[in-house]
């Protein structure tokens, strides 16, 4: 059987319970080695096969897993974050359903999730977003959304695999509508040690990106979320009835 583990965003420790069993049990585990730290490969069982899918084709992924299944073993194929999000697993899952495979899919912390822990923000304020939009910016891989009509809803937005096409990102988001003082940042390899976060403005990200060095291994996230305004939850207002706590006049 395969099973597809979200890593994490970097930190060893941010793998969940049921990710870190299966890669302790696995025969065979197939980490993406351009992003997936290395340190979570102790959690091997010693005799695992460990393959680095950074320097194999979709094919050669999988006639690793069919080798394995044939032998009866368990692999691992570990995704950086979680595998939904610009992982290229749907084409694995597809090609072992094709070949009787069967497989499963354990959920990670998107690096999303811990770009916002490492500037302690939350992307849903209320009276400022309720709406986080997740894309990236176009580059050799083709993004059939058209990027400015994303920007225009001017929401809270997180941006993949964009750091290193900052002046476009600035373009493209100015061109939406967002203004040029909305706050940015950028998150470099969020909750790795060496973790680096900058704060800049939509209007100054390409700049931002060129003092900091920052141009991979990066998120780019843009909104007024990252202001200090905001009105506080109706959720634990004192005079707000819910379902488990009477509002009191
Ligand atoms: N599935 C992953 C995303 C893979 S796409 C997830 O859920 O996070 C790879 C892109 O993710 C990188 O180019 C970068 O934009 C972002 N990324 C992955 N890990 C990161 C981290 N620790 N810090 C900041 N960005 C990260």
């Amino acid at each position: 059987m395969v099973h597809f583990v979200g890593a994490g965003p970097g930190a060893p420790d941010l793998i969940t319970l049921r990710g870190a069993e299966l890669l302790a049990k696995a025969d065979v585990v197939i980490y993406a080695g351009s992003l997936v730290n290395p340190a979570l490969l102790e959690r091997c069982k010693p005799g695992c096969r460990i393959h680095n899918s950074a320097e194999l084709t979709l094919e050669q992924v999988l006639s690793l897993m069919e080798e394995a299944e044939r032998r009866g073993e368990d692999t691992v194929r570990l995704h950086t974050g979680d595998p939904c999000l610009y992982g290229a697993v749907r084409e694995q899952m597809d090609a072992l359903e094709q070949r009787g495979i069967s497989f499963d899919d354990t959920p990670g912390v998107s690096s999303f999730c811990a770009a916002a822990a490492a500037l302690k923000c939350e992307y849903t304020l209320p009276g400022v977003s309720q709406s986080l939009i997740l894309a990236r910016i176009g580059g050799r891989t083709p993004v059939p959304e058209q990027f400015s009509a994303l920007a225009a809803h001017q929401t809270s937005m997180v941006l993949f695999l964009s750091a290193g096409m900052l002046e476009q990102v600035q373009r493209e988001l100015l061109k939406g509508g967002y203004a040029p003082e909305t706050p940015a940042a950028l998150v470099y390899k969020a909750s790795w040690p060496e973790e680096k976060t900058v704060r800049c403005t939509g209007g100054t990200l390409a700049q931002s990106g060129q003092s900091s060095g920052i141009c991979r291994t990066a998120l780019v996230l843009v909104g007024d979320f990252l202001r200090g305004e905001y009105t506080r939850s109706m959720l634990y207002h004192p005079g707000f009835t819910t379902g488990y706590r009477e509002g009191q006049v």
